[in-house]
């Protein structure tokens, strides 16, 4: 399925690396663990989902360092400027940060998830459903 307004385009803080997907984002998220705070450097991530192979890197992918962060999952980031750009399955790319993509991703975080964690200072807006853990479509995953 072909985005009506061309690939979506994203890349890292210092231009190195940039990449295009080709078909809609999905599952928009933002999960508010410790973890991710770590690894998001920030209230939590703010992720969605890409459609296997939609991703393509356009520049820098041998500047692309990788972090397993638990087995046969991790993220990967400029090892220049250190923007986590995406998450892996394996040597799949699974999802995209949302705040590496340029303008307007076509989606929105519809989910809060481990709000139970979150930080003091995160104050949450807007109207998206905040589970304390993971949301019941996401049990056992
Ligand atoms: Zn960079
Ligand atoms: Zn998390």
């Amino acid at each position: 399925m072909p985005l009506p307004g061309g690939p979506l385009t994203g890349g890292c803080f210092c231009g190195r690396i940039t990449y295009k997907i080709a078909a809609p984002l999905k599952n928009a998220r933002s999960c508010h663990c410790s973890r991710c705070r770590k690894a998001f450097s920030g209230a939590g991530s703010a992720y969605a989902e890409v459609v296997p192979d939609s991703l393509t890197w356009t520049t820098g992918a041998d500047q692309l360092s990788r972090y397993e962060t638990t087995p046969g999952w991790g993220l990967a980031f400029c090892g220049t400027c250190g923007s986590t750009l995406c998450g892996l399955h394996g040597n799949d790319v699974h999802g995209v940060t949302l705040g590496s993509i340029d303008g307007d991703p076509g989606v929105e975080i519809a989910q809060h998830i481990f709000v139970g964690s979150k930080a003091p200072w995160d104050h949450i807006g807007g109207t998206a459903p905040q589970f304390a853990e993971f949301p019941p479509s996401m049990q056992g995953t």
